[in-house]
């Protein structure tokens, strides 16, 4: 069986992380499955890429796009490449550009989809990663989802065929990638920081990233959460406050908030495990709230993770200054989550799909 995965951003970097590994573990095991990598260069600084691809031991990919977040110029130089690589399947993760070019690519040369994290709905219809969702689920051949919610998203919009509940392939990764208590606090003490006496920011989402007044609130808040914040900005958000003079001034009157770059993963599972509290707009880095025991703000008005809010450990606070204070201040009294299972679910995936095309 032979997979062209299609990924390009951030967070499908992770995810693919622990299915590629999945795949090799189960090709040495004798099984005929081989996986090519395309990469749609929709992130291309090294530190939303590169470093992933080394720090994860992802396969190089045998071919690098230069597609931005074009998803019609991605489709165009996609084709070509499955056209002439005849993959048995597709393989595309989440909810980004490179998810729906990839599916609509493999869809138009009648190529088979596998969609990783399927069903997943924020019924935020403003959002482009919702309409890349559906669009995907509804091309895909094989929906795994990390979530029953996922799996019941789906029933509801008609789709029950190929549909399994599999668990999410980011616990997998997070149990995988979290460095032990010793390298968690060397990265926190490089910071200048100590052990839960922090909050970790993230703000990538274009409603909030490309919104100076959304920033404006969010940077008042972050001034006022009385501990410091450390705030790995994502290039969007910094092209945002490069060119916003109020921005860049209420920064400068805010000390506590620490400006760092995007950082790579392990340390990223490392600063959210010291963290006291997240304070996020990120889909991922709520749940890797949870699997490491921290609690999250998060800044919209709605998740697709809502197992988190349901037990207690995230909370919805939109962009408001007083909203996100009032979230912060209250205090959280989580439950336990059994939804994202047990840390197996890549290779739970692979073997389904080599199952089903044995
Ligand atoms: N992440 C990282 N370094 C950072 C910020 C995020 O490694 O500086 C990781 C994070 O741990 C998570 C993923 O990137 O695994 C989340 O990506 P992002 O927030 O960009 O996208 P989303 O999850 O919202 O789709």
């Amino acid at each position: 069986m032979r997979i062209i995965t299609v990924i390009g951003a951030r967070p499908q970097f992770v995810k693919a992380a622990v299915v590629s590994r999945a795949i090799r573990q189960k090709a040495l095991l004798g099984a005929d499955i081989q996986e090519s990598i395309l990469h749609t260069g929709q992130h291309y600084d090294y530190n939303m890429s590169d470093l992933f691809f080394s720090q994860l031991d992802i396969p190089a990919p045998e071919w690098h796009l230069d597609c931005g977040n074009d998803t019609v110029k991605m489709k165009a130089a996609i084709l070509p490449i499955l056209r002439a690589g005849q993959p048995d399947i597709v393989l595309v993760y989440g909810d980004t550009y490179s998810t729906l070019a990839g599916a609509e690519a493999a869809h138009e040369l009648a190529i088979p989809v596998a969609h990783i994290e399927a069903g997943l709905r924020s019924f935020n219809d403003a959002m482009p990663e919702e309409y890349n969702r559906i669009a995907t689920d509804r091309i895909a051949s094989w929906l795994f989802c990390p979530t029953t919610t996922a799996v019941e998203n789906l029933r509801r919009e008609g789709i029950s065929r190929g549909v399994y509940h599999t668990g999410d392939v980011m616990y997998d990764a997070a149990l995988a990638f979290t460095p032990d208590e010793a390298a968690q606090r060397q990265i926190i003490l490089s910071y200048g920081l100590e052990p839960k006496t922090f909050a970790l920011t993230t703000v990538h989402r274009a409603s909030t990233a490309e919104n100076t007044e959304a920033l404006t609130s969010i940077i008042a808040a972050l001034a006022q959460v009385g501990m410091p914040v450390l705030w790995p900005v994502h290039p969007h958000t910094r092209k945002t406050i490069e060119r916003t003079r109020s921005l860049q001034q209420a920064l400068r009157k805010a000390p506590m908030i620490q400006l760092i770059e995007p950082v790579g993963y392990t340390a990223m599972l490392a600063l959210e495990r010291q963290a006291r509290l997240i304070i996020t707009d990120s889909g991922g880095i709520q749940k890797e709230a949870f699997f490491q025991h921290t609690p999250c703000v998060t800044l919209r008005d709605e998740s697709e993770w809502v197992e988190t809010l349901k037990a207690g450990w995230n909370r919805l606070a939109g962009t408001d200054t007083e909203r996100i204070l009032q979230a912060v201040r209250m205090p959280f009294e989580p439950q336990p989550i059994d939804e994202y299972g047990s840390g197996h679910s890549a290779e739970q995936i692979i073997d389904i799909l080599c199952h089903i095309k044995s």
